[in-house]
């Protein structure tokens, strides 16, 4: 699918928004020649009042968008004829485990490349350029989601850079097959492709084993300098034990500081944590900076929802009460200072059947869950789908900021002012708040990706009438 998308050299965009303290100014992006970096000056047709008509339909451009956590092999399964069968019934977390484990072993090549280019493909027209990407590797499945992901990784690598997770969702320290589990993992995370090291300690039948696969994956990617990254403390049960203190207990034993490596530490779900005490947020936020321990938490808020326990037994009796539990990402940013990013996690699958691949609508549904509608906060909630995903997961160390600077190196998302309602009415949004309360249709948007712009069907058209200075085919 990737080698099907044209691409275009750009030499500037003229007359755009960017995000700036005053949303009135006009600016022009130019691009080197040989690479993606820009120089941003003010535009010459300066400020908005000139031209109402021109002003008004001026796009915004913002930091492309990034997955910092997304399954490659586990999305549209529904939706697929061949798993027609393993709708949800019930709806609980138990049953998302076995139909995924009956879907896994029906896998093959054909499929997992087809619903990974869908899910790539669409993510990339939503503006991602890009995806810490998970391919699980087990018994069931052995090497072939990883041979699938290497593929994507290579035919997408011009335009949507792919991080490679090698990813046990199994046990491999419990259970029938843990022995070929573990040992499988061990073979795949010293491929070269593979740059993340991620398990998933909850699913390990006891406490002890599930720290002895914090402690391996912790030591494989220290010895290996890779990242590594866990699904933990996925669950809203106060009398369980939150692993994330052994996860940190045990950096600090291996010496793993943000001085000493570039590896970082990916924590995700974590909606355990929504029950801690301040005593105890107060003792992980300490723990990890008076450490320098380089740890990111990821909340993946679309399937936290959906997956929290549901209302049987005793609780049935209670059908209107649902506790819900997912990371309040802007507090532990603003009140913490810890690194908190927001991801899809999973589409089309039993763990979280609704929701699209857009981060946007992620940034949007957070201004709900977070209690974060004032401009400062939504500009934030972008940054946790774009800049500050791109540094959590290792692929930048620049600045967090949106507002776009001269020098700026990464990719681009232009958001054009265009009727969406096909009865010729357009509502201008011009400001990253517009975006994020109300994100724009995924056809609308245009893509700016290393340096070069991605044409859509719409694109030549749309943006020759509005912001592309030179535009030469390729
Ligand atoms: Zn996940």
């Amino acid at each position: 699918m990737a080698a099907n998308i044209r691409t275009s050299s750009i030499k500037t965009l003229r007359s755009v928004r960017i995000h700036d303290e005053d949303p009135s100014s006009l600016w022009d992006i130019s691009f080197a020649r040989n690479n993606s970096e820009t120089t941003i000056s003010p535009s010459k047709s300066a400020t908005i009042d000139k031209k109402e008509e021109e002003d008004s339909s001026a796009p915004l451009v913002l930091p492309a968008l990034v997955h910092p956590h997304i399954h490659l092999d586990k999305a549209f399964i529904h939706g697929s004829k061949e798993y027609s069968d393993l709708l949800p019934v019930n709806g609980s977390f138990e049953e998302a485990l076995h139909f995924t484990t009956l879907a896994k072993k029906r896998f093959h090549h054909d499929d997992l490349i087809k619903r990974g280019n869908q899910l790539v493909t669409e993510s990339v027209a939503a503006g991602v350029t890009a995806i810490r990407g998970f391919v699980e590797v087990d018994s069931t499945v052995k090497m072939t989601c990883l041979e699938v992901g290497k593929r994507l990784k290579k035919e997408w690598k011009d335009i949507c850079q792919i991080q490679l997770v090698s990813f046990a969702q199994d046990p491999i320290f419990s259970g029938q097959h843990a022995e070929e589990n573990w040992r499988r993992m061990e073979d795949a995370v010293r491929d070269p492709e593979v740059d993340v090291i991620g398990t998933t300690p909850y699913v390990e039948s006891t406490v002890e084993a599930s720290r002895k696969n914090i402690e391996w994956a912790i030591s494989r990617a220290w010895e290996l300098q890779k990242h590594v990254d866990f699904h933990i403390d996925y669950n809203l049960n106060e009398n369980s034990e939150a692993m994330v203190w052994h996860v940190l207990e045990t950096l600090r034993k291996t010496g793993w500081t943000a001085s000493a490596t570039k590896a970082r530490v990916m924590l995700g779900h974590c909606t355990r944590l929504t029950l801690f005490s301040d005593d105890e947020w107060g003792r992980l936020a300490s723990t990890i900076h008076d450490h320098d321990l380089p740890v990111s938490f990821v909340a993946l808020p679309t399937s936290d929802l959906y997956m929290a326990p549901l209302p049987v037994g005793e609780n049935f009796k209670r059908p209107h009460v649902r506790p819900r539990g997912t990371l309040q990402v802007l507090h532990m940013i603003q009140a913490l200072s810890l690194d908190t990013v927001i991801g899809v996690n999973n589409v089309g699958n039993a763990f979280t059947p609704w929701g699209s691949v857009d981060p946007i609508s992620l940034a949007c549904l957070g201004v709900g869950i977070y209690h974060g509608g004032k401009p400062s906060d939504v500009a934030m909630l972008y940054e946790c789908i774009s800049t500050r995903a791109r540094a959590a997961i290792g692929l930048t160390e620049s600045s967090v900021d949106i507002g776009l600077k001269t020098g700026y190196q990464g990719d681009l998302l232009i958001l054009p002012n265009v009727d969406q309602t096909g009865f010729g009415q357009t509502r201008p949004k011009q400001t990253v708040a517009d975006i994020v309360w109300d994100p724009p249709e995924v056809s609308t948007r245009e893509v700016v990706s290393n340096g070069r712009l991605l044409l859509k069907n719409t694109a030549m058209n749309r943006l020759a009438s509005i912001a592309v200075e030179s535009i030469q085919d390729s």
